[in-house]
């Protein structure tokens, strides 16, 4: 409808970044038009709202923009999942393969457990190794993973697929 195609149109194509070859989707544009951003958390906060979730994480560091005012707005706790070093507190981590080498996702431990019921929330979902390490992070605190919510998918990249078949069914939705 009319909001998806405001969001579209908000999401700039970044030729060579940040490597050659690449097409990055900048949504930049989209975070300084206040309509376009209003419109986006009211999605956001509506998916929290629908999926029933206690909390909702962001991931670094993008999600973290999203994830935040959606948060707030359907009334639950923000919780960051962030790249390895650095959280202050005590850790628990998730490492995911990369095109070269590897990374790790990082969360509190007693940022959720069981009982929470979590959204995890991100920019743009690409090969899906960052939000499949982070479902498989907050699975481990005891937690349930309700959904992951996305404003962009790349479908070319296969991280839907990914997504469905390691998580088992985990509901993913991108706007
Ligand atoms: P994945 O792990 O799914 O391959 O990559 C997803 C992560 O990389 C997300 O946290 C996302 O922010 C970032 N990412 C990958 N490609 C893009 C892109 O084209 N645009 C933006 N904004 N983020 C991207």
């Amino acid at each position: 409808g009319g909001d998806r195609e405001l969001l579209l149109n908000a999401i700039r194509d970044v030729a060579d970044h940040p490597r050659a070859g690449v097409v990055f989707k900048d949504i930049t544009p989209l975070l300084a038009d206040p309509h376009a951003f209003s419109v986006l958390t009211d999605a956001l906060a509506a998916a929290v709202t629908r999926q029933g979730a206690t909390a909702v994480a962001g991931l670094e560091a993008r999600g973290f923009i999203l994830a935040a005012p959606a948060a707030l707005r359907a009334g639950v706790g923000f919780v960051p999942v962030r790249k390895a070093g650095k959280l202050p507190g005590e850790t628990m981590g998730e490492r995911y393969e990369l095109e070269y080498g590897t990374a790790e996702v990082e969360l509190h431990t007693d940022a959720v457990g069981p009982g929470d019921r979590v959204l995890v929330i991100d920019d743009v979902l690409a090969t899906g190794g960052t939000a499949e390490a982070s479902v498989r992070l907050i699975r481990r605190t005891g937690a349930e993973v309700v959904g992951v919510t996305v404003l962009l998918e790349l479908g070319f990249l296969g991280g839907r697929e990914r997504l469905l078949s390691a998580l088992d069914g985990t509901p993913l939705e991108s706007l």
